[in-house]
């Protein structure tokens, strides 16, 4: 299932969870409404917003227990091919980021071992993580907003993780049962803004830089999430191209890691490191100037386009 937060045009500040299939996007607590009507489950007469809420932040927040439901609802409607009744034709909708307001966004810093050597960098023996704030997050329609107090902005595919259960202490045979699905991340950094302090934070984590989405790939529908191709472009130039299976901490080594720390909670984010071939590691250095597009793609998701507009 490709879980979207979508809302229709023209543009309102309501953003509901739905699944996109080819180019339809179905409301998923709808669904789940003609479920338990079909059901003759009194439940469709209640408010479902404790039970199943449509902010796709919420969704994702309620975990495991929505989350059978989403998947109930959504068999539901193939089985019936009812959701053509209900669907919204993609160029009726506007896509915003899968989960707007996580309640923890971690990143990993030089998570591949061609990444750390192009910026003259040892590889570390322990995870390096920092944090984004929700502030930074758009989706994949958004431009990516360049502040005029960096001259040094550059990209980074990523893999993003979404938690889909409370973790805490688990061990990595037991990581991939805690996740919820995939989505892609392009953690978007102002190079001058984090080297100019030891913290990396202000380079990190400025207003509507740090798109993700499209959507979110169930943990069912993704094959193999430690060998997945992933790749970045700049208007149609390639620059970065590897595979996940170049991770030096590992998604359940990760996951390990930060809940034996931090106790992970469903709709947490977890962005899991850039491959080589960021701007600033090019001779000479390229950064990101208004107008230029970014596309990323990783294997089994599908891309991630946004283009870099300067900030007024
Ligand atoms: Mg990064």
């Amino acid at each position: 299932m490709k879980l979207v937060s979508y809302t229709c045009k023209p543009e309102s500040s309501v953003y509901r969870i739905g699944f996109i299939q080819g180019d339809k996007v179905t409301d998923l607590q709808e669904s789940y409404r003609l479920l338990l009507l079909h059901r003759k489950d009194d439940g469709w007469l209640e408010p479902l917003e404790s039970t199943f809420p449509a902010d796709p932040t919420h969704f994702f927040k309620n975990g495991e227990k929505t989350m059978a439901m989403a998947q109930a609802a959504y068999q539901f409607m193939n089985n019936q091919g009812a959701n053509r009744d209900i669907a919204y034709p993609r160029d009726k909708v506007i896509l915003g980021p899968p989960l707007a307001d996580p309640g923890k966004i971690i990143c990993v810093g030089k998570n591949y071992a061609d990444h750390a050597k192009e910026m003259d960098s040892a590889l570390p023996e322990y995870p390096v993580l920092f944090s984004k704030f929700s502030n930074a997050l758009i989706g994949p329609e958004d431009e990516i907003e360049k502040t005029p107090a960096t001259n040094q902005l550059d990209y980074e595919v990523e893999l993003v993780v979404v938690i889909g259960r409370e973790a805490s202490q688990v061990s990595q045979a037991e990581a991939y049962d805690y996740i919820a699905g995939y989505t892609i991340g392009n953690d978007v950094t102002a190079r001058d803004m984090q080297n100019r302090t030891s913290q990396w934070l202000q380079g990190k984590s400025i207003d509507r830089s740090t798109p993700i989405g499209p959507w979110v790939v169930t943990s069912d529908d993704m094959v193999n999430p430690e060998n997945l191709n992933i790749a970045s472009y700049v208007n149609g130039e390639q620059r970065q191209a590897s595979t996940t299976n170049q991770f030096i901490f590992n998604i359940p080594v990760l996951i390990e890691y930060i809940s034996h720390l931090i106790t992970l909670q469903p709709g947490d984010i977890i962005l899991t490191g850039t491959p080589d071939g960021v701007g600033v590691a090019m001779n000479p250095p390229q950064f990101l100037v208004a107008n230029d597009q970014i596309t990323l793609e990783i294997e089994g998701i599908g891309k991630l386009e946004n283009k870099v507009k300067e900030r007024k």
